[in-house]
């Protein structure tokens, strides 16, 4: 039993490990989560939905592992299960880490049941758990089942989604998930051949002010200017384009035709499919649910209702093009049904916009 001051340090220490994963890009914006156990029937994980930059000790909510219900004025992570998986099945689990990170999410796009590696000339294996959509009992049920199956390890990868990682401590924890991703880009670099950067390069950027369109660069040219103006027509929900020219979205820019979602937050942001134009005098497509417009050879534009919303999109496209370039590359991969995206874009854009209009 943790006496009162020990929660209080582990709250604190929760904090300290997400803005630490901030700053190491294993987590962006408000995606991921991190819980910490408290005593055998309890654990502490971050809420749902506030970003990392603004999270309080008193914020982090406490969830009952044996009915899920929780004390606190937040709610818990939507994820709240995965981590109830873990802390049932693996006494080893003091403290989880749930990120979205790059490599080893694009791994876990691949169709495969498992990654291995060496490290430290000791042969290690990453499990791969099933696919289920997120927040849902199949999907926690995957995860523990690999939990399970694997004791020797203690990073799972989510199928198409991310990865959970533990330890008996936060810097077990967060070592695991730096020892999986490195094994993750290693892998991709050398058998997918993809070396290919989760660098955001920035284009011409854009916003709406009063109506009126401000160019973020003097040196914005008339073509591109004309596409942010279609794209402002046609889409009144947006008042944010960000001109996304990272090294993946550039190479998918000239190479391919289509884009279905291999990803989670792909279906969820970006939307359940994306056309390409396949030459310069292709038109652009702009569609009502779709918040990513593809130029031939020069990137992506990414839209938001908010510059934060654009930014976000441009981080999820990158990434889910990296995805596309490595399934490309390893000559298979397993694609998130329609059905899937669809449910997903669904839920998506209902609970955004409740926050949204909470927030207000
Ligand atoms: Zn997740």
């Amino acid at each position: 039993m943790k006496t009162k001051e020990e929660i209080q340090r582990l709250r604190e220490e929760i904090i300290d490990v997400s803005l630490s994963l901030l700053q190491q890009g294993l987590i962006v914006r408000t995606w991921g989560n991190i819980s910490a156990k408290i005593d055998d029937k309890h654990y502490l994980i971050t809420p749902s939905g506030i970003r990392y930059e603004d999270l309080k000790p008193s914020m982090i909510p406490v969830v009952s592992i044996e009915d899920g219900s929780y004390e606190g004025e937040y709610k818990p992570s939507s994820e709240f299960l995965v981590h109830t998986a873990i802390y049932e099945s693996r006494k080893d689990a003091e403290f989880i880490v749930h990120t979205h990170q790059v490599y080893a999410t694009c791994v876990g796009a691949l169709g495969k049941k498992r990654l291995k590696s060496e490290h430290k000339e000791k042969k290690i294996i990453f499990p791969v758990a099933k696919y289920a959509l997120p927040g849902t009992k199949a999907l926690s049920d995957n995860v523990k089942d690999c939990a399970i199956k694997n004791a020797e390890t203690r990073s799972v990868i989510m199928a198409n989604h991310g990865a959970v990682c533990f330890g008996h401590n936060a810097e077990e924890a967060v070592n695991e998930a730096v020892k999986l991703e490195n094994a993750a880009k290693k892998y991709i670099f050398t058998i997918c051949r993809t070396e290919v950067s989760n660098e955001i390069l920035e284009g011409f950027s854009s916003k709406l002010e009063e109506g009126k369109i401000v160019y973020l660069r003097n040196d914005t040219p008339e073509r591109i200017k004309l596409i942010h103006q279609t794209i402002y027509a046609k889409r009144p929900d947006v008042h944010y384009i960000f001109h996304n020219k990272s090294e993946a979205v550039m190479t998918i820019s000239r190479r391919v035709n289509h884009m279905r979602p291999l990803l989670d937050d792909f279906a969820q942001i970006i939307g359940t499919g994306i056309r390409i134009p396949t030459s310069e005098h292709s038109p652009l497509v702009v569609k009502k649910k779709i918040n990513a417009v593809f130029a031939h050879n020069d990137g992506a534009y990414c839209l938001g209702s908010t510059e934060e919303d654009a930014k976000s999109a441009a981080i999820v496209l990158d990434k889910g093009c990296i995805a596309h370039l490595c399934v490309t590359r390893f000559g298979e991969g397993r694609f998130i049904s329609l059905k899937d995206c669809f449910k997903m874009n669904r839920n998506y854009r209902k609970n955004y916009s409740v926050l949204a209009n909470s927030v207000k």
